[in-house]
């Protein structure tokens, strides 16, 4: 018989030997969960879930390896690999979630080599983020002179240093590996507008071709996007989307968008585009940041975005609002104490007034186009959000009609 403080004992030890087991199994299932979760993060490296619809609208998740976006989603765009004057911080306090960096602009400064050696874009600048790389084709296209553009590549002379260079799909697929970005973009030949029907084919062909090159020399495991293109012309579009679905892609660019065409084309387009790719692929229209045109693109069933209007207009003083812009230098707001855009919720707007911001636009200060750069990439990041909220409560036509009605 035990006596009843070594009864006491006995139970004592037993519920700690218990609890340490029980702790045992909890801490080892937290471990394989977090394997297998590591597991399946390696083996389905990209993946795009929708969560939420409303009409042809869809809100959902992006990922790709360990990096998520939430869609639809505003990326900033970091041509240099730095969104002008903001840190990487300040950007994730603004709830940007992903940026755009150039490829063409990157590979020729700093140089390959140098982002190779610090391990990368996301360590190079600091930012952990998502990442899209544009593959370089529209600047090379729109900043080269003497462009002549080949089956094989594109001829120019170099916006750097005036050298020759020759680009082709190979190179541009080369580049985008080596800086390291989530997602990488196919090499396309995007045309102006207008343009006629004979130019635009040839450029769809092209594009096509360039596809099927990058797709092949694409061997990282970093999520690769193709571009359509078909300027205004249906049969041109659908041709392309659909061949470019053929080669498969893990998410589509609709491209050739806003590059000078009427806003109802531009619309046309997109609403035509989207009807053509699959549901299940995530869809990025490039170089669209106006609010209009954004609702209207998600509307279409649109995913990402990304745009330099929230950079550039905030580097000149024009300050976003729901009630239009602000051009901050003007004498109205010389005595104007309101914040710059009433009830936002960024360190520009909570701290300052807008005859303090024109004061510093004014006297030349830098810190008055980084307050207004903030400010403006906070807006389209604050309406990315609404836009969310609301197709994820079937609300998004009564949100377009606030936003277009004004
Ligand atoms: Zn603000």
């Amino acid at each position: 018989m035990l006596s009843k403080d070594k009864f006491v004992v006995v139970e004592v030890l037993k519920k700690a030997v218990f609890g340490r087991v029980v702790l045992k199994r909890i801490r080892r299932y937290v471990k394989l969960k977090s394997i297998i979760l590591w597991f399946f993060s390696v083996i389905i490296m990209v993946e795009f879930r929708i969560e939420n619809t409303d009409g042809k609208a869809r809100a959902g998740v992006l990922r790709c390896g360990e990096r998520i976006v939430r869609t639809p989603a505003f990326f900033p765009v970091a041509t240099a690999g730095a969104v002008k004057g903001i840190t990487p911080e300040v950007l994730r306090r603004c709830g940007v979630s992903g940026i755009l960096v150039n490829a063409y602009h990157l590979a020729r400064r700093p140089g390959l080599d140098v982002i190779k050696q610090a391990g990368g874009i996301h360590r190079f600048s600091g930012w952990d983020g998502f990442i899209i790389t544009d593959s370089g084709g529209y600047q090379v296209m729109s900043l080269g002179e003497n462009v002549k553009v080949y089956d094989e590549g594109v001829y120019f002379r170099s916006p750097f240093d005036g050298s020759e260079e020759f680009v082709t799909p190979k190179d541009s697929i080369m580049w985008q590996e080596t800086i390291g970005a989530d997602v990488i973009m196919a090499f396309d030949e995007c045309v102006g507008y207008p343009v006629d029907e004979e130019r635009a084919r040839r450029a769809v062909e092209r594009t096509i071709r360039w596809a099927e090159e990058c797709k092949k020399a694409h061997k990282s495991e970093q999520a690769l996007f193709g571009i359509t293109q078909g300027s205004v012309f249906e049969n041109l579009r659908r041709r392309c989307a659909e061949s470019l679905v053929g080669i498969g892609f893990d998410g589509y660019a609709i491209g050739g968008v806003s590059v000078g065409e009427p806003v109802t084309e531009s619309h046309r387009i997109v609403h035509y585009d989207c009807g053509v790719l699959p549901e299940n692929k995530p869809r990025y229209l490039m170089g669209v940041g106006s609010l209009r045109e954004i609702l209207e693109a998600v509307n279409a069933g649109v995913d990402i975005f990304d745009s330099v209007l929230p950079t550039r207009n905030g580097r000149t003083g024009q300050i976003f609002t729901l009630e239009g812009r602000l051009r901050i230098l003007a004498k109205e707001f010389r005595f104007d104490n309101n914040p710059p855009e009433r009830g936002c919720d960024c360190y520009l707007c909570v701290n300052f007034t807008r005859a303090y911001l024109r004061h510093l636009f004014v006297s030349g200060d830098i810190l008055g186009p980084v307050l207004a750069t903030l400010h403006n990439i906070r807006f389209l990041e604050r309406f990315i959000e609404k836009i969310r909220e609301a197709i994820a409560e079937k609300r998004l036509s009564s949100l377009r009609q606030i936003y277009l009605s004004q």
